[in-house]
């Protein structure tokens, strides 16, 4: 349904962002099972985040290299 409706019906309210629930404002999740998914999901996410600037760092290096190689050694 709507979230006005449901605001009026509950108050306000979130939703564990694990399972769906309604929990208090300001809160995440629901219980320590879910904070633990949580957790290890946000690990994760920060992980892939560092994989990706590595990436993105290696990319601009391997550019700056490329440019630098074309100015100091023209074909
Ligand atoms: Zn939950």
């Amino acid at each position: 349904m709507s979230k006005r409706w449901e605001e009026e019906r509950w108050g306000p309210h979130a939703h564990c962002k694990i399972c769906g629930n309604a929990i208090p404002e300001g809160k995440t999740v629901c219980s320590p099972e879910c904070q633990a998914k949580y957790d290890s999901e946000v690990a994760n996410y920060k992980r892939s985040q560092k994989i990706n600037y590595i990436i993105l760092g290696l990319m601009g290096a391997s550019i700056l290299i490329f440019f630098l190689i074309a100015n100091y050694f023209p074909l």
